[in-house]
């Protein structure tokens, strides 16, 4: 969503219409459309050349009603203030709707990593760190990676802040490496949730899942295991899409043989198991799920004539623009949305700073089962929510997530 113009206004737009529909009084209206506390920060760094260059970061504190904030750190050139809100706003909600005790955060940091060092890179998110270092903690504000940010950042991160405090404090950054803290299954979590999501999609469409045919776009974290979990379940992946290219076999595609493919060549493209298919073209195809697990606005109004798919399941953050989303509700297309569909990310995140805190580790299997739990629950109340107010799940999510923090908002009551 990187550098899209206003962003926070697209984010207004959607929360806007689920207040309406929920008489949010407008006291309550104006205070979770506030993002609570935005910090900018200049970072200077001594380049390899010897230069100094200053690098500007940003941390967002959208909403902490329910909890710390909780959100991912984004290194990219296009990065903005109105960007990082809105999505620190998109965790709010999330975090709401997916029942774990956070506010939403959201942090950036202008910068184009794809033309610096390593030491560079570890430079720059130690000075970040040591930035906002008064702002985040434990209890306060659990950063996390996002668009170009990994477990190797995530590792300097918690070890800048463990030097400042004088001790090892696991627990104030998830997606960390297994060794230093992270959690098991954090690394699926967000395809396992896109799979729970669409099992359950079938389930109310009374559609049997085995058989049924998927498409995904996009084959990194999300894409990748939420095909392969769904193949696991019988369903036919038959058409998978990614920056290069993509494949298609109308029986299904050898999902694990894909992955091998991919570890090996970087890209779907060329896999002998299918015929070519051009991103373009998997919009076209006659499935029963459609899985956009790349970018945002793939969905927009030049190719939503074209879908076919019964229902879509959202891996990605922001894959459909708001025109297209109403022309897919008014066709029937059962839309699982982004807050709802990839919420096993941070819903695994949140069990990864759960186990640093009692420094108690869970099995994979134990994570796998509360992830279950946590997401079929997500899912039936949004459900729920929709079959009441007779509306998209989308609004519906909104409805769930608003209410929630209203919730607290109205007992907590205002602090003067
Ligand atoms: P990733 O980098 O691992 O994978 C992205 C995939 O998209 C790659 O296969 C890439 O080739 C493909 N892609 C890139 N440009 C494309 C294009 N123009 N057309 C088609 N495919 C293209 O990223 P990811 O972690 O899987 O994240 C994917 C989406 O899911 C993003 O929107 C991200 O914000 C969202 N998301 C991820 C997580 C998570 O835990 N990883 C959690 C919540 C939401």
């Amino acid at each position: 969503m990187t550098g899209n113009g206003n962003i926070f206004g697209a984010m207004l737009q959607e929360f806007d219409s689920a207040a309406r529909l929920m008489n949010l009084e407008p006291g309550i209206w104006r205070i979770l459309t506030s993002p609570k506390r935005q910090i900018i920060v200049s970072c200077p760094i001594q380049m390899d050349s010897g230069e100094i260059e200053v690098f500007t970061g940003y941390r967002v504190q959208y909403n902490i009603s329910l909890g710390p904030a909780k959100g991912g750190i984004r290194y990219h050139p296009d990065v903005t203030l109105d960007e990082v809100t809105a999505l620190a706003a998109w965790m709010t909600w999330k975090c709401a709707v997916s029942q774990i005790p956070f506010g939403g955060g959201k942090g950036g940091v202008i910068c184009d990593p794809t033309r610096m060092s390593r030491r560079e890179i570890e430079s720059l998110t130690r000075r970040y760190v040591a930035e906002i270092i008064d702002a985040i903690g434990p209890d306060k504000d659990v950063p996390a990676p996002d668009v170009n940010t990994n477990e190797q950042v995530m590792a300097w991160i918690m070890d800048t802040y463990s030097m400042h405090v004088g001790h090892t404090e696991t627990a104030i950054v998830t997606g960390k490496p297994v060794v230093l803290g992270g959690s098991l299954g954090r690394r699926e979590a967000t395809g396992r949730g896109v799979m729970i999501c669409a099992r359950e999609a079938a389930r109310h469409m009374e559609m049997d899942l085995r058989g049924a045919t998927v498409a995904v776009q996009g084959f990194g974290n999300v894409g990748s295991v939420s095909a392969d979990l769904l193949s696991k379940l019988a369903a036919r992946v038959v058409a998978v899409t990614d920056w290069k290219g993509g494949v298609y076999n109308e029986a299904y595609l050898d999902i694990p043989a894909l992955m091998d493919w991919v570890k090996e060549h970087k890209t779907v493209d060329g896999f002998p198991g299918g015929h070519p298919l051009s991103n373009d073209d998997i919009f076209k195809l006659e499935v029963d799920f459609l899985i956009p697990a790349a970018l945002e606005n793939q969905i927009t109004l030049d190719n939503v004539h074209d879908i076919k798919a019964k229902a879509i399941i959202e891996g990605a953050n922001g894959p459909t623009t708001p025109d297209a989303h109403k022309i897919l509700h008014d066709r029937g297309v059962f839309v699982v949305p982004d807050i709802l569909a990839n919420g096993g990310g941070v819903t695994g995140s949140y069990f990864e700073w759960v186990q640093n805190r009692h420094g108690y580790y869970w099995s994979e299997a134990e994570v796998n089962r509360q992830l279950e739990e946590k997401m079929v629950e997500a899912f039936g109340a949004v459900l729920k929510t929709a079959l009441k107010f007779k509306v998209d799940m989308r609004t519906a999510a909104y409805i769930v997530a608003i209410d929630r923090v209203a919730t607290v908002t109205r007992l907590r009551g205002m602090y003067a």
